[in-house]
């Protein structure tokens, strides 16, 4: 994964506007602030030259609300039309449509809300919190899941497609003549079958097939949120809902314990709930480094059909948590990171960085 600000780069950027050219003004009560987030929240950049882990941290650190740093620092990913995982122009579905999902957890409050296929709106993250404020429900689902966003005063648009995710969508399209297949299983098998080869071919960069982002956020009052939000697989089959908008699949928080998040293969996290998973393994005193290998280890061993192993009988897909713990511990662990340059955002005290994903297996997921 390529590091897209290096340290100097980042300072520079925050000393532009002051963030960091003074010291964060981080009140320590036995918690250092930290904020982790899939690789991508080191990447795109708000006007300000801040990343979605550099503007959390800022936020976290100057007295907001923990949800509310995470938010804004995924926001500015959702909102970046070059990133094609999330938000506006993420990869649509198989029928051209952008449909987003996105979960968000609130440690203190207790709280969590989530949508699941949503068109038109930017940025998800924000409806699922709406719906947590706002409802006396968690999930909220297609058009009504839009109907509520209107309502709540977001803008909603025709179309979230950019030319680049349109081109690609036709390129994909040109190469899967809905013609030749003869059922959704065997489109869906193609479909995947198809990407994979635009993924080898360049065409589409290999983090932003299986894309997404996480963020997770410990204050220094050992307060912990978290949110996922995605555009989910590209070119899922219309409806299709990954683990991103389901707690305890694609995001789990519990205040008193820590957070977990996860990129990659949804229908892996949501057939062992592998966020909740990770939590429960912290509650009972892992380092978030071991509870992520053993969520891991529980996908290795629950991964038994066929046309999910590689040549070594092991997953034949990727799969990423992004971890803290209320004592501001963490860690990125990932399934493969066959070329050693897979990495994490983390933004701390010193500053934002990309830390190399620690992997449960050896080689890479398609040998
Ligand atoms: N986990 C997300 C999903 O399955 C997307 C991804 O990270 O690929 O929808």
């Amino acid at each position: 994964m390529p590091n897209k600000l290096n340290r100097r780069q980042f300072v520079a950027a925050g000393a532009a506007v002051g963030v960091f050219a003074r010291g964060p003004q981080v009140i320590t009560r036995g918690v250092k602030p930290v904020v982790v987030a899939a690789g991508n929240g080191n990447r795109s950049k708000n006007s300000a030259g801040l990343t979605c882990v550099a503007k959390a941290f800022k936020m976290i650190t100057e007295g907001s609300d923990v949800l509310d740093a995470c938010i804004a620092g995924v926001n500015i990913v959702e909102l970046d039309p070059e990133d094609t995982s999330v938000g506006y122009g993420g990869l649509p579905n198989a029928d051209g449509v952008v449909q987003l999902d996105a979960s968000v957890m609130h440690g203190p409050r207790k709280s969590g809300g989530s949508v699941a296929c949503l068109e038109g709106v930017r940025t998800p993250s924000l409806v699922a919190k709406k719906i947590m404020d706002e409802t006396d429900h968690v999930l909220l689902v297609g058009k009504d899941a839009q109907r509520f966003a209107r309502l709540m005063g977001f803008t909603i648009e025709d179309d979230l497609n950019t030319p680049k995710s349109r081109d690609l969508y036709l390129e994909w399209k040109r190469r899967t003549d809905p013609e030749h297949y003869l059922n959704p299983k065997d489109r869906a098998e193609l479909g995947y079958h198809v990407a994979l080869e635009m993924v080898a071919e360049g065409k589409i960069d290999p983090d932003h097939f299986h894309g997404t982002i996480n963020c997770n956020a410990v204050n220094s009052k050992g307060e912990i949120c978290g949110t996922t939000t995605t555009s989910g697989l590209a070119w899922k089959i219309p409806g299709r809902v990954g683990d991103s908008p389901i707690l305890g699949a694609g995001l789990y928080v519990d205040g008193e314990v820590g957070a977990a998040g996860s990129t990659g293969r949804g229908e892996a996290n949501l057939l062992t709930l592998a966020s909740f998973q990770i939590v429960e393994s912290m509650r009972q005193g892992m380092h978030p480094k071991d509870a992520g290998m053993a969520a891991l280890r529980r996908i290795k061993s629950q991964t038994i059909s066929k046309r999910l192993l590689n040549r070594r009988g092991e997953p034949n897909f990727n799969v990423n948590y992004y971890i803290v713990n209320v004592k501001g511990e963490y860690a990125g662990v990932t399934m493969y990171n066959s070329n050693g340059m897979s990495s994490f955002a983390v933004c701390n005290e010193k500053g934002p960085e990309n830390v190399k994903l620690e992997a449960l297996l050896n080689g890479s997921a398609n040998d």
